[in-house]
């Protein structure tokens, strides 16, 4: 079980909550599903994917003429996969990677949800599968943050393209573009700054550095990643709202997932915003980012 050490929190909350839901009420009645809505919301399912979902498991009970609570437990778990998943049965969402040219990755998000130590992950993730891969030090804004995207550089082995702090984003971004094809990298992993005060100015940014991207390669960014904190619950949806108002979201990448115990936040953004989530982070370790696989985490939840 890959998610077995990361989602300790959210399962033991989940499980054991589903547990005495069934243990005090043994048949299936209205109040049952009142207080199963209330766990659901309460792990951060988000209302309308519950209300949804209750809705669905209503009639499963009745389709299938349950009455005891303890037949219903596999029922929940198959619905919630079903939400995920809706039309698609796609068992996990992979990153659009290009075969024989060089693949742009832009990174989005507010500053601190995780997105240096995610870029860091997916550049070793990815060396790791034998690609090679360069990253640009596209935030020139936060303080600290080339230097930091460097430490994540020197830890995966591979590459920084960076510029002063201050400089123009699209500058850097479009001497990566030229440093990964003269080094024939296969994956270009471009940082962005977090600033959400003025959604002006991020729109404006994120819109010339896509430019500058598509000028150079046609076709590209191929993702635009928007990374979220899990811990911040309504706060991550209210950024995926924003983000994706602001520029073509592909994915999301759910950091902090080990922090929580309201890992719901995952369904939730998928069945809310629509926004495939690709992966999942699991800890502050360089190995800690997982793809994302909805009937893995689900089933994960009532082991
Ligand atoms: P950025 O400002 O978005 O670039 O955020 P950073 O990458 O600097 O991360 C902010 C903090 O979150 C750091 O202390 C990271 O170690 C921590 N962090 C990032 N991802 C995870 C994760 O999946 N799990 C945990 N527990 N911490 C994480």
């Amino acid at each position: 079980d890959k998610y077995k050490d990361g989602l300790t929190k959210t399962r033991s909350s989940f499980s054991s909550k589903i547990n005495d839901l069934v243990a005090k009420y043994r048949k299936v009645d209205e109040d049952f599903f009142e207080d199963l809505e209330e766990i659901l919301i309460s792990a951060d399912v988000g209302v309308s994917t519950v209300m949804d979902l209750i809705d669905e498991l209503k009639l499963e009970v009745k389709r299938q003429n349950i009455k005891e609570t303890t037949q219903v437990k596999e029922v929940i778990s198959e619905k919630l996969v079903e939400i995920y998943y809706g039309d698609d049965d796609e068992a996990v969402e992979e990153l659009n990677l290009q075969k024989d040219q060089l693949s742009v990755i832009l990174f989005v998000g507010v500053n601190g949800v995780g997105k240096t130590t995610t870029i860091g992950k997916l550049a070793y993730k990815l060396k790791e599968e034998g690609k090679k891969v360069v990253l640009a030090a596209g935030d020139t804004f936060r303080a600290g943050a080339i230097e930091q995207l460097e430490v994540w550089g020197e830890r995966a082995g591979v590459d920084v393209i960076k510029h002063s702090a201050g400089s123009d984003p699209a500058a850097v971004i479009f001497d990566g573009i030229k440093a990964a094809q003269s080094r024939k990298a296969d994956v270009l992993l471009c940082d962005t700054a977090g600033r959400l005060q003025n959604k002006v100015n991020l729109m404006n940014e994120l819109t010339k550095v896509k430019r500058v991207i598509e000028k150079e390669i046609p076709g590209a960014p191929h993702e635009v990643l928007l990374v979220l904190d899990a811990t911040t619950g309504q706060n991550a949806m209210s950024q995926a709202k924003t983000f994706s108002a602001a520029t073509d979201v592909s994915g999301i990448v759910l950091t902090k997932l080990d922090g929580t115990a309201k890992g719901g936040i995952v369904l939730a953004i998928r069945n809310e915003l629509e926004i495939p989530v690709k992966f999942v982070g699991l800890g502050e370790k360089i190995t800690d980012l997982q793809s994302f696989d909805a009937q893995a985490f689900v089933f994960g939840l009532f082991a």
